[in-house]
């Protein structure tokens, strides 16, 4: 997590006090948005894609296992993330709140994070939905470009830095996902309407789910998602965080 770019002081002074999720398919903006908004609130950004790339580069178990899933644009099964992502929630910096992106990603993972945010006093959570035209996300897979230190987000068509292959923050090296390779990305599109879009009839059934227009630039897109996350007040949530 980075908080480092907002100063403390111009923090909004309500805290989250719960999870939002951005909801949209790969290349929609997700991690942009995600970032942005973790950084206002003070909250952790939870990125599943990331978490599993560092078990990958790390070489755990989990990692291995994951690793050709990943490569061949597939998701990986419910069995390894739940785990993850349940380990992840129960730490200490989580208790304001999170912004997750990346995950639910299938309905089992989506009833059991409801399940999940119940037994740690969360109330309902906010759903993004990040809605886009899938003409315009190859381009925004083919020219992504991460920063290998501080994992900025950058387009090399869209959001370029100013010197190449630099982090404009840190100076980091750019990468590509092996997986933003065109002939994966067609994998991951095909996942995510098969098994990933069903959650936007799910969210939109129990009133959490915010459309929000993710073809417009990156700040308009901030703007459209600030206005959509009204934080819950103090005392709302109905039990104690264990650590
Ligand atoms: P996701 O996490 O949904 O896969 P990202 O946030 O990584 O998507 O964005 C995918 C690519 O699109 C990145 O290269 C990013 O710089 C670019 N991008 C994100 N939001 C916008 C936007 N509103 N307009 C143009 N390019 C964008
Ligand atoms: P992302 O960084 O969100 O684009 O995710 C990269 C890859 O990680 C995906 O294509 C999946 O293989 C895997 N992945 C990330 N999050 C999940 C999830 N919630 N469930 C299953 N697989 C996931």
């Amino acid at each position: 997590m980075k908080t480092s770019r907002m100063a403390a002081a111009k923090r909004p002074r309500v805290d989250l006090n719960r999870a939002v999720i951005f909801l949209g398919p790969p290349g929609s903006g997700k991690g942009t948005q995600a970032k942005v908004l973790a950084d206002r609130y003070g909250v952790p950004h939870l990125s599943t894609g990331d978490m599993l790339r560092e078990h990958v580069s790390r070489n755990t178990p989990l990692g291995a296992e994951a690793k050709p899933i990943m490569e061949r644009g597939e998701l990986v099964p419910d069995s390894l993330v739940l785990k993850m992502v349940a380990q992840r929630i129960a730490r200490l910096d989580c208790k304001r709140g999170f912004v997750f992106d990346g995950f639910p990603r299938t309905v089992a993972q989506a009833r059991y994070l409801d399940d999940l945010l119940e037994r740690r006093g969360f109330g309902r959570p906010s759903v993004i939905h990040l809605v886009i035209d899938p003409a315009l996300l190859l381009r925004r897979l083919t020219g992504r470009r991460m920063c290998k230190v501080g994992g900025e987000i950058y387009n090399i068509y869209d959001r370029p830095t100013k010197v190449e292959g630099r982090c404009d923050n840190d100076g980091g090296e750019l990468v590509q996902r092996p997986d933003d390779r065109e002939e994966v990305v067609a994998s991951r599109l095909e996942a995510y309407e098969k098994q990933t879009a069903p959650l936007v009839a799910y969210y939109r059934q129990r009133g959490v789910l915010h459309d929000v227009d993710a073809a417009k630039s990156v700040e308009e897109v901030g703007q459209q998602v600030r206005r959509s996350v009204q934080p819950a007040r103090r005392g709302i949530r109905r039990g104690k965080v264990r650590s």
